[in-house]
């Protein structure tokens, strides 16, 4: 899988205030923290920790073939918390130390086209 070997695929575009300096991942048009709208792109380093998790057994459609995945609150270590779907680990636990990878979301029904988005697994 000659793909996972892209590095700048794995990082994390999201977007800085030049107002107030916050960072925001997913990125933002707006500043949630002081309404300005003079955002730059911002590279994540893609690395971060779990803050929490829990093992998902009851499919959104679209996931029913990975049942159970397990789904993170992830802090980056630039400061922003998202959301993520965590992928090859044996075992986690609070605190475990993570980075992004490009991954399948899913395949869409009919056309069979393939989505990718950003994952996390363990960092190495
Ligand atoms: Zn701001």
């Amino acid at each position: 899988m000659a793909w996972r070997r892209i590095k700048q695929r794995n990082c994390l575009i999201g977007s800085e205030c030049n107002e107030c300096k916050t960072l925001f991942y997913p990125p933002k048009l707006k500043c949630k923290k002081c309404s300005s709208s003079n955002l730059s792109e911002f590279k994540f380093s893609g690395k971060g920790s779990i803050v929490s998790f829990s093992e998902i057994r009851n499919p959104l459609y679209g996931f029913e073939k990975q049942t159970p995945y397990t789904i993170a609150i992830v802090k980056l270590e630039e400061g922003p918390m998202l959301t993520t779907q965590i992928v090859d680990f044996d075992k986690i636990e609070i605190g475990t130390k993570v980075e992004s990878c490009l991954r399948v979301m899913h395949t869409e029904g009919h056309s069979g086209m393939i989505q990718y988005g950003t994952k996390f697994k363990p960092a190495e």
